[in-house]
């Protein structure tokens, strides 16, 4: 049974029907997709309690003064957004803010819950549990979501979703079907234009090749002025040669727009060329966001330190300052994470190839204690480096191998080298006892 309408609630109802754009036009950002029934959201609207409204109408909660400002600034967010497939939970207690005018990375294995990330935020898949904010604005709970085509987000499908029967012109102009004929042309052309598409308005999407269906279906999400795109590995269907450029060319339109964008990858190294910041996902979660660069120094996870980029992984052992591997007793700046430091406990030491130092066994170099021996198994010029494997020999078991990234290396395939590690560049975790 719904309660009655107040003179509030139509005021609210006025400000966020879904016949009354949030911002202030009367086409949609996602019309081509599944969107949620006017009729429905009034009978909703009745229905919500004065802590639903506020927080849809956001600025009426109380909010301190540096919230204020972070919200001003966060485009997008999930907060707190928990997800299941039928009984399987594939999205725990996301939390995750978007600043305006940045291009983020979403990042993680597959399966890990991305696209469903992007799917929410798009109004494509009901919230169960926490809240997605546009603009400051919460859009869509566990009561209510603002019709897909109402919250100013686009989304870029992965295999861009183009409908086969209609031009390219059509395929555009689908998604502003509210706005008077001559501006749904403009609009129209002016996306296809900005997109080098312009001289393809006939064409049908068969008639495309990938690279220029990448184009119309960036087309389709721009045209109707979205404040956030969301790209659902866009590129991914592209050839190596042809990737690079429609990457450059898309992410150029898009950073030169100022528009807000989200971008799905299980590619690491394409999320640390691309992106200002990367969320990094594993089942489910967030396990860390921040710079391309921060994911890379500073790893706050095994997992982290192995998605994001090369590494050698050892095992290791506390014992006072330090841990002991096979490459000797390393001094730690600070405690390992997650674990206690007692002595003998079991630890992951991982160590980026370009870290480790390579010598001639016995060379002059050498120090006071002769640092560990490993047996040169390959030598390969990669370009820019050399990629060398190492086999680190020790008493206690097998030798344990690793790579490291040398301008040159100092020894010969077959040979010994020493091996040290740049001082204060290893990750240690909490670990396992694998002895
Ligand atoms: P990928 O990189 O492979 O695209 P992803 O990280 O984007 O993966 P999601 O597509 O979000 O992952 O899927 C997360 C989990 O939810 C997966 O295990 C997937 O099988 C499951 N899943 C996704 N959509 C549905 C659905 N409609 N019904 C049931 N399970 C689903």
């Amino acid at each position: 049974m719904l309660r009655q309408v107040s003179g509030a609630d139509m005021d609210f109802v006025a400000r966020y029907d879904p016949m009354h754009d949030v911002d202030g036009t009367r086409s949609g950002t996602l019309p081509y997709a599944a969107a949620f029934e006017t009729d429905r959201f009034h009978r909703q609207v009745g229905a919500w309690s004065a802590s639903d409204r506020a927080a849809v109408l956001g600025h009426q909660a109380p909010i301190a003064a540096s919230d204020d400002v972070s919200l001003s600034r966060t485009a997008l967010g999930w907060h707190d957004v928990g997800h299941r497939f039928r009984r399987r939970r594939v999205l725990d207690a996301v939390t995750l803010d978007v600043r305006s005018g940045e291009l983020l990375c979403l990042l993680g294995p597959s399966g890990c819950g991305k696209t469903t990330l992007l799917r929410l935020a798009a109004g494509l898949e009901p919230v169960q549990v926490g809240s997605i904010v546009v603009a400051g604005r919460v859009v869509a709970g566990p009561r209510y979501g603002l019709a897909p085509e109402r919250r100013g987000v686009g989304l870029v499908f992965q295999d861009y979703a183009l409908f086969p029967h209609l031009s390219v012109f059509d395929n555009v102009a689908f998604g502003l079907s509210g706005l008077p004929q001559r501006e749904r042309r403009h609009r129209t052309e002016a996306a296809l234009e900005r997109v080098g598409m312009a001289t393809y308005t006939e064409a049908y999407p068969h008639m495309l090749s990938g690279g220029q269906q990448q184009r119309v279906a960036l087309a389709r999400a721009l045209a109707p002025r979205p404040r956030v795109l969301l790209l659902d590995e866009p590129f991914s269907g592209l050839d190596a040669g042809l990737r690079q450029q429609v990457r450059d060319d898309t992410l150029d339109i898009l950073r030169s727009d100022g528009i807000t964008t989200v971008m799905v990858t299980h590619d690491a190294e394409e999320a640390m060329l691309v992106s200002d910041r990367i969320a990094l996902m594993n089942a489910g979660q967030i396990v860390q966001v921040g710079t391309p660069q921060a994911l890379y120094h500073t790893p706050q996870s095994a997992f982290a330190a192995g998605f994001i980029g090369e590494i050698n992984r050892l095992t290791g052992h506390l014992r006072g300052c330090g841990v002991d591997t096979v490459l000797g007793h390393l001094r730690l700046a600070a405690t390992p994470c997650g674990c206690c430091h007692t002595d003998g406990a079991a630890v992951d030491v991982m160590v980026r190839p370009e870290r480790l130092r390579l010598s001639v066994a016995g060379g002059a170099d050498k120090g006071p204690l002769e640092p560990p021996l490993a047996r040169v198994e390959s030598v390969r010029s990669v370009g820019s480096c050399t990629l060398v494997r190492l086999a680190v020999l020790h008493p206690a078991g097998d030798p344990v191998t690793l790579t490291a990234r040398v301008p040159i290396c100092p020894v010969p395939a077959g040979k010994l080298a020493s091996v040290t590690i740049e001082p204060g560049c290893t990750h240690v975790f909490a670990g396992v006892d694998r002895q």
